[in-house]
């Protein structure tokens, strides 16, 4: 097979680039994809019950990117999803990120923007340097919301306490003086309204994109001539762990279809300090489907299993130097996207990551 592009893994990166190389000249595509559907981890589907879900945890689209939202909203409508998100602690349902509501509901007293700026001011920890995450939040909010949101969440989250962990993990904690219960602020925000992979669909159509699901890169790469490879798979994969293995952070993902139309408030609710489980998501919250039957899906953070979140620690960052400058050394491969690039990166920076990149190759 002779095409102009090869591109491996058919996430936001792979199918951006793939729709815009073949939208705008008349190249082949080849996009190969191991798994067994498109859209990367952002996969959605209808399961045996009809219930639109998402494969891999709970995804929503926010950016304050004006040419990226123009950009997607070429293949989707949007469904005016606002995402909210409830935190249980002392048994009591409260909004997050930590609000003048939270704060109400949390202390049964009434705080006015001033007062709650004056309550962190008295219960904030003074410190010299920041250190970790926990000097972070406790410079911030104090000990005790430190104690009820951050400490167990961040232990089951990342498998060690905060006070272990880089400040940047918790590097931009926000708490509101106001009461905006949105989890995100972006300009532009929602869910698409047929669901993502269906967005997916409409990107790849196109005659000059040849799909190739099930497959690794490596079965086919002999067998194919290209001129360019973009590759948006595991960084560490391409050079055969050459440095070692880059570690992530995996979750593993419980699924359950109840005989009830709703099961809880919002359409994730954390679970800072019960449970082994960080999150319940209930995904109708995110799609306003009408189903007499609800699935929801309890997330356990793993050591072990599919690489999700790149570990945020300086060892881990210099192995990753080290194989970005063995992949400085080709030429026409690119690597771009959170595995290629260990890095979290939401679905608005991949996608304008891809398409700058795209500008780059023409
Ligand atoms: C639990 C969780 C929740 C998240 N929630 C949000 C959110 O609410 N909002 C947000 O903006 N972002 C969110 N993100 C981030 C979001 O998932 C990523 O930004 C996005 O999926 C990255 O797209 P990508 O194309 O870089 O990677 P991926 O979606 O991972 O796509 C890469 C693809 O390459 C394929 N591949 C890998 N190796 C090979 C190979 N050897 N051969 C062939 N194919 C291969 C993989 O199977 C995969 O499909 C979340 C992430 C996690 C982990």
């Amino acid at each position: 097979m002779k095409v102009d592009f090869l591109i491996v893994g058919a996430g936001f990166a792979g199918c951006t680039l793939a729709e815009r190389i073949t939208a705008q000249f008349d190249k082949k595509v080849l996009l190969v994809e191991t798994r067994d559907h498109i859209g990367g981890n952002t996969y959605d589907y209808y399961n045996e019950d009809g219930i639109l879900i998402q494969k891999y945890g709970p995804h929503i689209f926010h950016t304050n990117l004006k040419d990226v939202w123009d950009y997607l909203c070429r293949f989707t409508e949007w469904n005016g999803y606002v995402h909210r998100v409830i935190a249980v602690v002392r048994g009591k349902e409260v909004y997050l990120p930590v609000n003048l509501d939270t704060m109400e509901r949390l202390y049964d007293r009434k705080f006015t923007s001033e007062e709650l700026e004056e309550y962190f001011e008295q219960h904030r920890v003074k410190l010299d340097k920041i250190r970790n995450s926990r000097d972070v939040v406790v410079s911030q909010v104090g000990e005790e919301l430190y104690d009820l949101f951050f400490k167990n969440y961040t232990k089951k989250q990342w498998g060690v306490y905060p006070d272990e962990l880089d400040p940047e993990v918790t590097k931009r904690l926000p708490v509101r003086f106001n009461r905006d219960t949105r989890y995100f602020t972006d300009a532009y925000q929602g869910i698409p309204k047929y669901g993502f992979t269906r967005m997916f669909r409409r990107m790849i159509d196109n005659k000059n994109i040849h799909l190739l699901l099930k497959t690794d890169y490596r079965e086919i790469i002999d067998s194919v001539e290209y001129n360019k490879l973009i590759y948006t798979g595991p960084i560490d994969y391409y050079f055969d762990y050459m440095f070692g293995k880059l570690p992530y952070r995996s979750l593993d993902f419980k699924f359950e279809t109840l005989d009830r139309e709703q099961y809880q408030h919002a359409g994730v609710v954390n679970y800072p300090n019960d449970y082994d489980y960080t999150r319940i998501t209930e995904f109708k919250h995110f799609y306003f489907q009408q189903h007499r039957k609800t699935t929801i899906c309890y997330e356990y953070p793993m050591a072990e299993g599919d690489p999700y979140y790149p570990i945020p620690k300086p060892e881990c960052r210099e192995i990753y130097r080290k194989y970005r400058k063995e992949a400085d050394k080709l030429r026409s491969v690119y690597f771009i996207g959170r595995l290629a690039q260990y890095k979290y990166l939401n679905m608005d920076q991949v996608v304008s990551g891809a398409l700058k990149l795209f500008e780059g190759l023409i």
